[in-house]
Parts: structure tokens; C-alpha cells; sequence
């Protein structure tokens, strides 16, 4: 079988057949592969961390497991209901009590933005504002009571330079007013039954593999390289963020192309409690800015298996700048586990003791996602704009689990549509 591809070759770098290549092994490349894999086309996943998962990945310490920071995969429809239960043998479980928050000391079911007047959610403004998007849907009042100071903490700059995608992300992408599907052991589960059933269907799937050269020459994609291997590719899916795909294309796209874009990182701390559970509650929001957490997660009220008898786990998720570092990211572990275990008890009551926590590990992202500024959405897009006007090149973005695996399905069928035929 031949397909008529050109290679281009590089001294002392190994060369081997055309396929598709998919970068990244987050929820968008593992959901290109397993659609290519099922479709019969040969494909090879690369991902430079040593497992699978990207940022849905569960971590296990003494009997305990966690997530890295709550990760709630928003199925939507029976079909994906269905196609996660196959993947996972059965192990899924109905979380009822998915998302509360707490104001004026109190603790209330629902997210903030739950607790809004009956209003129907609409469709977001492209380049609108998160202040304008809400001011609209929710009222002013309610937006600056009750959403602002939640919203302000997690992105750490003021209403009016979030877009409004991302609130709408916020408050549409995430509903799970009755509750939510959950795999049994944890979101990483998940994503190793969709790397197994890849390798299954035929895939290949390398990790350890860092891909530093994505080769563009003539304006159409022809061979990533990884390890000093070259890996010729007739489609590449990029489940890698845009900026990332921007740095390791070569020839490099003209500097207007790349953004200036903000970077929002996370400092993830995981407690561990000798007591049977803190709180009936999945997930806990909390907006004031005293508490160095925006959420906590407790993670046996997701699924009992994530933690032995008798004790419980929780996940703390600390929003901050790493670059420069602010208060929060500037303090050591030890410093911020006991902080963290010091607002449990006050003001959010669910500890007596901040004692009874001890720390397990914190686990830094320092960066986890990018922050596009309102004012400079043309600039943020243009990197996806680039990269699709390079033929083979296939964008997949979801800014949510499940917008992920859908985006890398539909880049995986625009690869397999513009495949070449063999001859
Ligand atoms: C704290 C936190 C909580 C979240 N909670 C939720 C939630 O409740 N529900 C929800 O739906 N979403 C949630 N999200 C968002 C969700 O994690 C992301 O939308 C999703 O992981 C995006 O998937 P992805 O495949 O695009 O990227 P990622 O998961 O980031 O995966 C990208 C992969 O690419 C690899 N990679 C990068 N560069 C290279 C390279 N040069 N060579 C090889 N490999 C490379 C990385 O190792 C990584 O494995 C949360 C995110 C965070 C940070």
C-alpha cells in the first residue's frame, strides 16, 4: 500500500510509516484515538507524561485515592452514558448531591450560579464579557452578590476581563443540578479504559513521549518528532493546547500569530481524616477570598472506593498566579496544607480540629489553563486560526472532559474524511 506522501528526511533522525498522529493523551486525544483505532485506521498516540489522562488523572496514596482537583465528567445523553459504562465494565455510579457552596457561614446545595432568579441560560456573546454575559442573564444585583467574588477568586482578575464563553463554560458546560455520572475508581479510570480499548482496537499508544517538532513544511503536516524519532503523518490531531502546537511547529508561524495569554495555575492539597466523612457533599464552592481554596472535593462522597473504612480524603483547589508567584502559591506545601486545614475549620465549620488533617501530598499545575483577557479574544484565537489553515492539522479543544473527547471524535472523523486512499 503506498499513499504517495512525500517525506521529507533529517539526518540522524529514524523515520517510519504515514499514519495519524495524535499528541496528547488528555481526554481530547485519547477520544481521536479510540475513534480512529475503532475505525480501522492505524494510529499512534504520543504523550510525554508517563501515564495517560493529561489533567483527568486519579493519584493513589495509602488506600486513598484523588482526583487532581474534582473532575466531574459531564455526560450528557444516554449514548454517553452508555458509551461510559461499556468502557468501564459497569463501574459507574449516580453522584445525587453534586455541587453546593457556602455563603453567609451557611451551606447550601447548588453552585453560586445555581442559586440564581429563575432565568433561562442563553446563548453566549462571542466576545462579550463575563460581567456583561451575567449582568444579562442574572441581573446586576445577583451578579455582583452573588457570582463575582467566586468568579474574581478562581480567574484572579475582575469580571469585566473574563470573557463570557468562559462563564458560560462556567454556568452551561458544568450543570449537573441532580447529579452527575462518576466512574467508580476515580476520573483516571476512565481514561485508562479509553487508552486499553484503543490498544485494543489497534492503536498505539507512547508514552514518555514529548513531541518536539511538528513538521509543516509546505503548509501541510507531514511527521512529528519525539525522542529523535520521526513519525511521518498524513493527519496530525493535536490534543495539545493551540499555544503549545504553536511553539513545536515548524516552519514557526509569524509572531503576530502568537498570543500574549495569561496562565492560571493550581495548587492542588490533599488531606486525609480519620473520620468516616466531613460532609455529605461531592463538591464545596467557597468564595471568600480568606479561605485559600475555591473548592474542596470530598472524594468518598464521589465514590465510597476512594477511601478505606472509617476514613475520608479531600482535595483542595488553591486558583492562584505561579508566574509571578502570589501569597498563596509562595507558601511551602506544609504551609499551605495547614492553611488549608485551618479554613476547614474556620470559617467553614466541617472540621473541629485542624489537627485531625494531615497532609498527603500538594500537587502544583502551574499551568493548568490559559486566561484569555476580554479585551483580547481576536488575538487568543488566532493560534487555532493558524493551525487550521495547515492542511492535516486537525484541532481538538474542549474546555470541559467531555467537550474534550467530543472534539477529538470530530477531529479524529475530519482526519479519517481527508485520509489519503491507498493505491
Ligand atoms: C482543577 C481542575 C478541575 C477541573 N474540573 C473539571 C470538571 O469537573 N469537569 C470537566 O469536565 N472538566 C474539568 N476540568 C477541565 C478538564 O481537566 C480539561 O477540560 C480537560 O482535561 C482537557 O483535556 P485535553 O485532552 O484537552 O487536555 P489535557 O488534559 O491538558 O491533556 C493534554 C495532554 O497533552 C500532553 N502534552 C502536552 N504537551 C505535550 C508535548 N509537547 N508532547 C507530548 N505530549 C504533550 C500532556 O502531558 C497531557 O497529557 C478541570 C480542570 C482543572 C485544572
Amino acid at each position: 500500500m503506498t499513499s504517495g506522501r512525500r517525506r521529507a528526511t533529517v539526518p540522524g533522525v529514524r523515520e517510519r510509516g504515514g499514519r495519524v498522529v495524535v499528541l496528547g493523551g488528555g481526554p481530547a486525544g485519547l477520544g481521536a484515538a479510540l475513534a480512529l483505532a475503532r475505525a480501522g485506521e492505524p494510529v499512534t498516540l504520543l504523550d510525554g507524561a508517563d501515564g495517560v489522562g493529561g489533567l483527568c488523572r486519579t493519584r493513589r496514596r495509602e488506600g486513598f485515592a484523588y482526583d487532581l482537583g474534582g473532575h466531574i465528567p459531564f455526560v450528557r445523553g444516554e449514548d454517553r452514558r452508555a458509551w461510559m459504562a461499556e468502557l468501564l465494565d459497569g463501574a459507574v455510579r449516580w453522584v445525587g448531591r453534586p455541587v453546593a457552596s457556602v455563603a453567609d457561614g451557611r451551606l447550601r446545595r447548588g453552585r453560586y450560579i445555581d442559586q440564581r432568579p429563575d432565568a433561562p441560560f442563553t446563548p453566549v456573546p462571542e466576545d462579550g464579557t463575563a460581567a456583561g454575559y451575567l449582568g444579562g442573564l442574572c441581573g446586576a444585583g445577583f451578579r455582583d452578590r452573588v457570582m463575582r467574588r467566586y468568579l474574581e477568586k478562581v480567574d484572579g482578575v475582575p469580571l469585566e476581563r473574563i470573557t463570557a464563553s468562559r462563564a458560560h463554560k462556567l454556568d452551561v458546560e458544568q450543570r449537573a443540578p441532580d447529579g452527575f455520572w462518576y466512574p467508580e475508581d476515580g476520573i483516571g479510570a476512565l481514561m485508562d479504559a479509553m487508552a486499553a480499548a484503543a490498544v485494543a482496537a489497534g492503536a498505539e499508544v507512547r508514552l514518555g513521549a514529548r513531541v518536539e517538532r511538528i513538521d509543516c513544511a509546505g503548509g501541510r503536516v507531514r511527521a512529528v518528532e519525539a525522542g529523535g524519532e520521526r513519525i511521518g503523518a498524513h493527519a496530525v490531531v493535536l490534543g495539545i493546547p493551540p499555544a503549545v502546537a504553536l511553539r513545536l511547529a515548524d516552519p514557526a508561524p509569524p509572531a503576530a500569530v502568537v498570543p500574549r495569554l495569561g496562565i492560571r495555575s493550581v495548587a492542588l492539597v490533599f488531606l486525609a481524616v480519620d473520620r468516616e466523612r466531613l460532609s455529605e457533599e461531592a463538591w464545596i464552592q467557597s468564595d471568600d477570598p480568606a479561605v485559600p481554596f475555591a473548592r474542596v472535593a470530598e472524594f468518598p462522597n464521589w465514590s465510597p472506593r476512594m477511601a478505606p473504612p472509617g476514613r475520608t480524603v479531600l482535595g483542595l483547589e488553591c486558583y492562584g498566579s505561579a508566574d509571578p508567584p502570589d501569597a498563596v502559591w509562595s507558601l511551602t506545601d506544609r504551609d499551605l496544607g495547614a492553611a488549608c486545614a485551618r479554613a476547614l475549620v474556620d470559617p467553614l465549620g466541617l472540621l473541629d480540629d485542624p489537627g485531625a488533617a494531615r497532609l498527603l501530598e500538594v500537587v502544583r499545575l502551574p499551568r493548568a489553563y490559559p486566561l484569555v483577557d476580554a479585551r483580547r479574544q481576536e488575538e487568543a484565537a488566532r493560534p487555532a486560526r493558524w493551525l487550521a489553515g495547515v492542511e492535516g492539522l486537525h484541532g481538538a479543544q474542549g474546555g470541559t472532559i467531555m467537550t474534550a473527547v467530543e472534539a477529538g471524535e470530530r477531529a479524529a472523523a475530519a482526519a479519517l474524511e481527508r485520509a489519503p486512499v491507498a493505491g
